[in-house]
């Protein structure tokens, strides 16, 4: 067990795992059991009835994922962590811990597709309606409040605008009113912290750049046991109104007292949600992502700065019309980056190719090394279009607002030898410029 704040060393030894119990073993084993025995009828009661904590059943808990959860909340400064089956399990069960039908909340229009998707289309089925405010002015977010506004939601670094989020600005904004700001830290872990800047829960695709390796589809919720859910119990009913499905508890009051922690957020989670609509975490990929997690500050500061001297190289290139970075914005939203990260500015870099959509793709097909692939946040360089792929649901409208212009590509800049990567942008990037063979033959 460790104390440290650094997240070197929380990666490797955060949360209470010293060694297996059972075994001695050092590395974390994978737990393959759906069920627990338990020791007696009383023991099996005390389970069920919240009176004592302990392993039920994998759909909502398990010994490989729970290492991985007390690791991921301490390294985001949490106190309680969930881990879901993937990063959209960890956006849905967000909103659905404090939304229900009938309800709102308000979201930045700055979002990964998939997300906007769940948002407009899935949620608004189950009578859950998202507003969306721009985050260049944090007032947008006040506006659009009523009375049924359970939570503000947003991307602390979203692609494609690669504007950092203004934080403390919303979860200030949040707070007067009992809002809990939930962020997506999916793609700036250990650079940045939003539970330290007042957020009250942050949602991870464990996916990304945690996992760090391409291999494990995996999401996490982490509650940063800083928001008072009983404070005004109209704003917060799911928390205060005594709820059916668990003997009338009332999660924000009950959680506090059964654990002296105010985690009702990572509980009422786990207990409700993993209950009734399932999709948990393979204690096998639980298990994948501890690997990768255990190197991920590591890589994020071989990322960081192999992105910073891309950015240097494609800001000179002559087939490069624009690059869009977090210090490369003007004014305030470029001091956001200075304000929220530290270590780095992440791995993100968008570009518009010269020659709009036919130089985009050209460029894509020239790449060598860079794999074309949906995914962010590899240790290999990776590179997209998001217009024609990871957009491609929206609408044209949809698609200008969420900043995706028809020549813009996309880079995740992996942790290969900076200069390798260079080379491979700068082939492509010659090739894009080429005339098609085809049209001079
Ligand atoms: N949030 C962000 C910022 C993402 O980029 C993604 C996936 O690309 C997700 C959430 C969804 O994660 P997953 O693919 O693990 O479901």
């Amino acid at each position: 067990m460790t104390k440290s704040k650094h997240p070197e060393t929380i990666a490797l030894h955060g949360g209470d795992y010293r060694k297996d119990q059972a075994t001695n073993s050092v590395a974390v084993p994978i737990y393959r059991t759906t069920s627990y025995q338990f020791d007696s009828t009383e023991h099996a009661a005390n389970l069920f009835g919240l009176k004592e904590f302990g392993n039920i059943y994998t759909r909502i808990m398990n010994p490989t994922n729970d290492v991985l959860e007390k690791r991921i909340s301490a390294l985001e400064n949490g106190l309680a962590a969930v881990t879901v089956g993937s990063g959209q399990a960890a956006s849905t069960f967000a909103i659905m811990n404090v939304c229900q039908s009938g309800d709102n909340f308000i979201s930045s229009t700055d979002l990964y597709g998939g997300t906007v998707s769940l948002f407009t289309h899935t949620l608004k089925k189950l009578g859950i309606e998202c507003r969306y405010a721009d985050p260049s002015d944090p007032a947008n977010f006040e506006k659009l409040i009523d009375d049924r506004t359970r939570c503000f939601y947003a991307e602390t670094l979203p692609n494609p605008y690669l504007r950092v989020f203004p934080i403390k600005e919303v979860s200030d904004i949040g707070r007067k009113y009992s809002i809990p700001l939930i962020m997506d830290n999916t793609a700036s872990p250990v650079i940045c912290k939003p539970l330290d800047h007042g957020a009250a829960v942050v949602v991870h695709s464990l996916t990304k750049f945690i996992g760090g390796h391409g291999t494990v589809i995996g999401g996490g919720i982490i509650d940063g046991g800083n928001f008072d859910w009983t404070k005004d119990p109209k704003r917060q009913p799911l928390f205060n109104e005594p709820d059916a499905s668990y003997g009338g508890v009332k999660w924000g009051e009950a959680v506090p007292q059964l654990t002296g922690a105010n985690v009702s957020f990572a509980v009422r989670a786990r207990v409700c949600l993993l209950r009734d609509l399932g999709a948990p975490l393979a204690p096998d990929n639980a298990w994948g992502i501890i690997q990768g997690l255990e190197t991920a500050p590591l890589r994020m500061k071989q990322h960081c700065s192999n992105a910073e001297k891309v950015v240097d190289f494609l800001k000179k290139h002559k087939n490069v019309t624009r690059v869009i970075y977090p210090t490369l914005h003007e004014g305030k939203i470029a001091e956001r980056s200075k304000k929220y990260f530290k270590g780095g500015n992440g791995a993100l870099i968008g570009i518009e190719v010269k020659g709009g959509v036919e130089a985009g793709k050209k460029f894509i097909e020239a790449l060598k090394m860079f794999y074309h692939v949906a995914n962010i946040g590899d240790a290999r360089s990776l590179a997209i279009h998001p217009a024609t792929t990871t957009h491609s649901q929206l609408t044209e409208e949809e698609l200008l607002a969420a900043g995706v212009t028809p020549g813009y590509v996309r880079l995740s800049i992996g942790i290969e030898h900076s200069d390798d990567i260079i080379e491979d942008l700068n082939q492509a990037l010659d090739a894009s410029g080429k005339p098609n063979l085809k049209a001079v033959s």
